[in-house]
């Protein structure tokens, strides 16, 4: 087949694509280059082939829009692996695991008394003492709230210090921030010999007045200041605590200075945070801050079909389907109910049925957090108010009249449900969540360059709250 060269195409739409999406984002998975093309067909390649399912399931058809709107031409992207270039490298492993993995030939060819005492000892290696061993990747489900933040931690664990030195995960309470977090602390502890420090904010707090006041502050700072990967829990907790942030401060620096990992959780973004010094804050930022979401309906399925698996108990999967289905609000929550249906099942004996969970959940199905708003009602809302046909409203056409209602749509899902992107793409005709992503700024941009949108915005959901009462 003829080559076809869409080079220029091809870099202007990684130019449009740099404008929407956060320096970060692209940076992180924009590692694309142009290789050659067909008449129908652009390939391309990338370091990885974990990249590439990635990007290819995020943001291939986005890719793909955007290249349509410069040709006007349906073009497909295939990825290919660069060959010599592997960004995210194999973990660094221990002697003991290289050894193992050699061939059998090779191993007896090392005499007994080569198998070290430190060798042993590394076999040996107990859990580590800050960190909860079931907090690994393995256990971590990955859905579609949290795939970015679970891969980019993925690349942190394997490459600690290199690829993103400092690290920021934020996000509601019970959506996996600690977690995450010690599955990148016991990735690092296990796969190299790496000092690790977990320590929430409050203990790091505390661990400072302490040795304030019993004059050890240099043990302190050798503690804090000689480790490879430092990862410190609910930043937030920092807030009006401004001597803490000074030290945190001083140690931060040294760590980025030397390259070491740094890692944080926080339950919203930086930007969000009060009192807290500028400089920490521009610190916390200076990373890859990415954000964890409530997950869907299957994700919550799935995370529970696990966690029933590893507890090694007998819950039928229409049970599972009805705890995912009412709770929505984070992931602690739906524990909470799967440990209470457990508890309820070994006390009388019996196994646990549907009616019995719906009975013994009732209460907590009921509590006001787990009321979610429907985005059926948005729509409906919306398209009546700006008479336009629920079909329009969702659909495919871009004309003025139905773009601002169908991103005012999006844009209120976003702050009043708990669904997130990826869902409300679904809910608009099947769009990707990149483009819900856009509405939403659009809108954020259209609310700085006009204030009366605000009192439209107030109005419609007021309108929706009222119908959804009624419904
Ligand atoms: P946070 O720190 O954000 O408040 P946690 O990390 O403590 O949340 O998570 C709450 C609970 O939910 C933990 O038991 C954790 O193991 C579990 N959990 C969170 N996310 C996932 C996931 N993606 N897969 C499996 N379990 C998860
Ligand atoms: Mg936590």
């Amino acid at each position: 087949m003829a080559d076809w060269n869409y080079e220029i195409f091809w870099k202007e739409t990684m130019n449009l694509i740099r404008k929407e999406l956060s320096d970060q984002e692209f940076s992180m998975w924009f590692n694309i280059d142009y290789l050659r093309a067909t008449e129908h067909e652009i390939f391309v390649t990338v370091p990885h082939p974990f990249y590439r399912d990635q990007v290819s399931s995020r943001y291939k058809k986005y890719i793909e829009s955007k290249l349509k709107e410069l040709t006007g031409k349906d073009l497909s992207i295939l990825f290919e692996i660069k060959p010599s270039d592997v960004q995210i490298q194999a973990p660094a492993l221990k002697k003991s695991t290289l050894r193992q993995s050699e061939t059998p030939e090779n191993s007896r060819n090392i005499p007994n008394s080569a198998l070290s005492a430190d060798t042993r000892e590394e076999k040996k290696k107990g859990p580590h003492y800050q960190l909860n061993k079931d907090y690994t990747f393995d256990k971590y489900v990955i859905g579609d709230n949290n795939s970015f933040p679970a891969n980019a931690a993925l690349a942190i664990a394997r490459n600690p210090g290199n690829s993103y030195p400092v690290f920021l995960i934020y996000g509601g309470v019970g959506l996996g921030k600690t977690h995450l977090m010690q599955a990148i602390g016991n990735y690092i502890y296990e796969n190299s010999d790496s000092k690790v420090i977990y320590i929430t904010a409050e203990n790091f707090m505390n661990e400072f007045i302490q040795a304030l006041k019993d004059d050890k502050m240099s043990a302190f700072k050798n503690k804090y200041r000689y480790v490879d990967a430092l990862l410190i829990d609910d930043i937030h907790f920092f807030e009006n605590k401004w001597e803490t942030q000074e030290e945190l401060f001083h140690t931060f620096n040294t760590l980025y200075d030397a390259k070491k990992q740094i890692v944080f959780t926080c339950d919203r973004p930086v930007s969000d945070l009060k009192k807290i010094t500028d400089r920490l804050k521009s610190r916390f930022e200076r990373g890859l801050n990415v954000d964890l979401q409530p997950p869907n309906y299957e994700t919550r399925y799935a995370i529970l079909k696990k966690k029933v698996e590893t507890k090694n108990v007998l819950i039928p999967d229409e049970v599972i389907a009805l705890i995912s289905k009412n709770i929505s609000s984070n992931i602690r929550d739906l524990e909470a109910a799967l440990t209470k249906l457990i508890a309820y099942g070994e006390l009388v004996g019996n196994p646990v049925t549907l009616e019995i969970s719906r009975q013994q959940l009732k209460d907590v199905f009921a509590s006001p957090k787990q009321s979610n708003m429907s985005i059926e009602v948005i729509q409906r809302v919306v398209a009546e108010e700006y008479k336009l046909s629920l079909i329009d409203l969702k659909g495919p056409k871009r004309t003025k009249k139905i773009v601002l209602p169908r991103q005012l749509a999006m844009y209120i899902a976003r702050e009043i449900t708990e669904y997130s992107t990826t869902d409300i793409g679904d809910y608009f005709g099947g769009r990707d969540h990149t483009t819900v992503m856009h509405s939403c700024k659009a809108i954020e941009e259209r609310l700085q360059a006009d204030p009366r949108l605000d009192s439209t915005i107030e109005n419609l959901k007021r309108l929706i709250k009222e119908y959804n009462a009624k419904s």
